[in-house]
């Protein structure tokens, strides 16, 4: 017997018809005598609904009030599985953050779990109760309601299963599994049967949507098994019927250890949420840098890649660095602020780029993998604007045009191709 989390989003419990359908998922797993905690999210396009109506009624809004709207999509969700539940004859009840609780900090609408007390989740658990827990929500220092950030139900299903001491946390989705590459644009794209906690941490950061990346993070810290599968496929074998989870269904997040054939890269990934800007002739002296980039820190403005020319003249330089696209506006304001100070002559923005990465443990022990990168994209044409590297994964910015080409090129040149 084992004790599981299983979470379903947004698409998952769409409507009444797919929520039945999550039932019966759940119902494999009471059936086969395991314990079930399930995490859900709201239906999808709720909270997107919630968000535009507080925006609606004052863009600059009381950050509480607005974590209480937007926690309210799973609220009904976790009342209606239960509901199905029950009527199928499994006992069930259905806990809202607070009422477990679940502690986070009071960062509203970024909030981060900070303790989650499992016991009366256990015991009921133990009874034989499935215990359906909203997801994306908790409760603030001031007993306030707190959410935590988009996508948040899959960091509330990962902190669940660390705190009630889960074998196995089974995140289902409208996809199978994680892919070597999105296989909206790479058809030869391959499901990967597993994949390193560092990895899957990489892929979600830099672009690859299926995890929410702080979900990744905590999985790793807990050492939380973590699965993704499909909801959509019919409820088949349950938990052991696997051996463990280790060759489920779906994509096992686990740790490098556990994985014996290990690719140099494992995946890539892309994201069009960039933007670039660049500092004309900025002058070359000490200092400068502090003065671009201390401003945009103090102004909470996340800064990615970086690249300072070398000047020809030894007296100016040109400056480039990339931020998220929903940050361009204040940084552009914080820079041209200080334009005076850092002492250039002209700010260059552009939101037409991409940041395309190639993720892969196997890269701390293998040398040329990079050189790989910049062969392939020569051989496409394909100018690289930007570089950044890390022990595990090598960043390329480049015009978003080639976005397709470039990732298909890469996958190939990678030995990643589905036969
Ligand atoms: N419902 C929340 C959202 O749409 C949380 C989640 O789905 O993970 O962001
Ligand atoms: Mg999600």
């Amino acid at each position: 017997m084992a004790r599981l989390v299983m979470k379903f989003g947004g698409t998952s419990v769409a409507d009444i018809e797919r929520i039945r359908n999550v039932a019966q998922h759940v119902k494999r797993e009471v059936d086969a005598g395991h314990q079930v905690a399930v995490v859900v999210s709201a239906m999808a396009g709720t909270t997107n609904q919630l968000v535009t109506w507080a925006r609606e009624t004052a863009p600059l809004h009381d950050a509480r009030e607005y974590d209480t709207i937007v926690a309210s999509g799973e609220q009904v969700t976790i009342a209606l599985l239960s509901i199905e539940l029950q009527r199928i004859g499994i006992s069930a009840r259905s806990w809202l953050g607070w009422q477990i609780p679940i502690r986070t900090d009071g960062a509203h609408g970024a909030a981060r779990i900070q303790e989650i007390d499992g016991t009366e989740l256990i015991s009921r658990l133990e009874q034989g109760q499935v215990a359906v827990v909203a997801g994306f929500q908790g409760l603030g220092p001031d007993n306030r309601i707190t959410t935590l950030g988009r996508g948040g139900s899959d960091t509330s299903a990962v902190a669940i299963a660390a705190a009630i001491g889960a074998d196995l946390c089974d995140i289902y989705t409208d996809v199978d599994g994680v892919y070597t590459t999105d296989p909206r644009i790479v058809a030869k794209a391959r499901k990967l049967d597993k994949i390193s906690y560092e990895e899957m941490l990489e892929m979600a950061s830099l672009g690859a949507k299926v995890l929410q990346t702080r979900s990744v993070e905590l999985a790793m810290v807990h050492r939380v098994r973590l699965q993704v599968r499909s909801s959509f496929d019919a409820p088949d074998a349950p938990w052991g019927a696997y051996g463990a989870g280790a060759n489920g269904p779906g994509t096992l997040v686990c740790d490098e250890d556990e994985i014996v054939e290990q690719q140099v890269v494992s995946g890539i990934a892309y994201s069009k949420d960039e933007a670039k800007v660049t500092l004309v002739k900025v002058e070359d002296k000490p200092g400068v840098a502090a003065r671009v980039f201390g401003p945009l820190a103090d102004n909470s403005i996340n800064v990615d890649m970086i690249i300072q020319n070398v000047s020809d003249d030894g007296k100016s330089t040109d400056m480039t660095f990339t931020v998220p696209q929903a940050e361009l506006h204040r940084a552009e304001d914080v820079i041209r602020k200080a334009q005076k100070e850092i002492g250039c002559k002209e700010v260059k923005t552009d939101t037409n780029v991409v940041k395309v990465s190639i993720i892969g443990i196997g890269m701390r022990s293998h040398a040329g993998v990079a050189k790989t990168m910049f062969q392939t994209l020569a051989e496409k044409g394909i100018n690289i604007q930007a570089i950044t590297t890390s022990e595990i994964k090598v960043s390329v910015l480049i015009g978003s045009e080639y976005t397709e080409l470039a990732v298909r090129a890469l996958h190939t040149a990678y030995g990643l191709d589905a036969e």
